[in-house]
């Protein structure tokens, strides 16, 4: 069975030709209408920006598992938030280790772009 799920979420940028992204706190919402609405609340936060509603299409996919118990991988874990790493994990900020680092991609994402300015973590002290 294969199904799908929609969410939405806002991109930024500061002047045409910069390249979107998200900003701030990496929220999304499975509602259209809500997601349109902090469009324009961001729209009228940053009035100089531009702002984009993105779709974000997850596949979800549900298939009979094998039973075969494959031990527990003593992978390595991320410094900061202890999940293991998944090397398959495509995403940018998922649970694959970031280039060298001992943490994960979502941990480093999240601490480059925290917006907190009194942020600290074991990534940045
Ligand atoms: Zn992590
Ligand atoms: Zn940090």
């Amino acid at each position: 069975m294969t199904d799908h799920s929609t969410s939405y979420f806002i991109q930024s940028r500061p002047v045409p030709g910069q390249p979107w992204a998200q900003h701030g706190v990496r929220w999304s919402w499975q509602s259209k209408p809500k997601a349109l609405e902090k469009l324009a609340a961001r729209r009228e936060m940053k009035p100089g920006w531009e702002h984009r509603l993105m779709e974000r299409i997850t596949t979800v996919v549900e298939r009979p598992a094998t039973e075969d118990a494959t031990p527990e991988e003593t992978a390595e874990a991320c410094g900061k938030c202890q999940r293991p790493f998944n090397p398959d994990d495509p995403r940018w900020d998922g649970s694959a280790r970031y280039a060298s680092t001992p943490y994960c991609r979502g941990c480093i994402d999240r601490c480059h772009d925290s917006t907190d300015a009194f942020h600290v973590c074991v990534i940045c002290r």
